[in-house]
């Protein structure tokens, strides 16, 4: 019943703020979610995977996808470049299915900048406090100390962008946060503008009620 268009979700933070863990949980919550694999010049972590949490490239072949118009977006993050892949998004959309960008609020911008209004929804992550973005990124152990100590540099200027946001939850309690995410979600999943099929829908209770008489 009522087809609709599907759903871009973008989920920003600074880094350490919880994204990751809440697109994780978002995906277990719902499978048909599709995930966009971001291009990326930055190395591989131990156990990433290419194709898996990133397409890896050098800086060549990321320049030839800029040139090309591959990306619907990119930006330089952290002195690597960042980059969604367009097939695969504009794919999702079109055939009614909703998919997530973990990306950054230039990344963010130019999302909201290059597609209709009514298919993008965008949510902030914010940290309980500073402190404990700091405690996040040292726990995940998965970057040096000169790697966070940029990345907590930056967070200052991620989190500035965080009004331009529809909705912004802080990731305190990590249960909490991921409810508030599915309700943002089934909420604008319902939303009258993004389901034509209602009209079809509405004309069938209407012919109902005429046989009625
Ligand atoms: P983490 O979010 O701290 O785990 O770090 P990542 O290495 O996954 O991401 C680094 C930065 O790049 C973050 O600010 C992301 O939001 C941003 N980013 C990731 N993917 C994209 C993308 O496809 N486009 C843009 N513009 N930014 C991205
Ligand atoms: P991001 O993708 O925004 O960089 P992650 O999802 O990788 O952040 O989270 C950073 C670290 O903080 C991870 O080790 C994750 O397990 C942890 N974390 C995320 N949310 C919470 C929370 N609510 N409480 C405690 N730890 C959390
Ligand atoms: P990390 O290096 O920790 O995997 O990612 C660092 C930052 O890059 C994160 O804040 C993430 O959201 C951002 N990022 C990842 N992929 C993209 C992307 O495709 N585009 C943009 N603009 N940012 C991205």
């Amino acid at each position: 019943m009522s087809q609709r268009r599907g759903l871009l979700i973008i989920l920003s933070s600074p880094s350490g703020a919880g994204k990751s863990t809440l697109a994780k949980r978002l995906r277990a919550w719902d499978p048909e979610i599709g995930f966009s694999v971001s291009a990326t010049t930055r190395a591989p972590r131990p156990g990433e995977e290419h194709g898996r949490e990133y397409f890896f490239h050098g800086h060549d072949e990321f320049r030839d996808m800029v040139a090309e118009s591959a990306l619907l977006e990119h930006a330089e993050v952290f002195g690597n470049f960042y980059g969604t892949p367009k097939a695969p998004v504009v794919a999702a959309l079109e055939s009614g299915r909703d998919i997530l960008l973990d990306i950054d609020w230039q990344g963010g911008q130019q999302v909201r900048n290059s597609l209709r209004a009514e298919d993008v929804v965008s949510i902030f992550v914010l940290p309980p406090s500073i402190a404990e973005l700091e405690r996040r990124l040292n726990s995940r152990g998965q970057d040096s100390d000169e790697v966070i100590a940029g990345r907590m540099k930056r967070s200052r200027d991620e989190i500035s962008h965080w009004a331009e946001y529809d909705y912004v939850l802080v990731n305190e309690d990590i249960d909490t946060a991921e409810a508030e995410v599915q309700a943002i979600v089934t909420a604008e999943r319902l939303k009258r503008i993004r389901r034509p099929g209602l009209t079809a829908f509405v004309r069938g209770l209407n012919t109902e009620f005429e046989e009625r008489l």
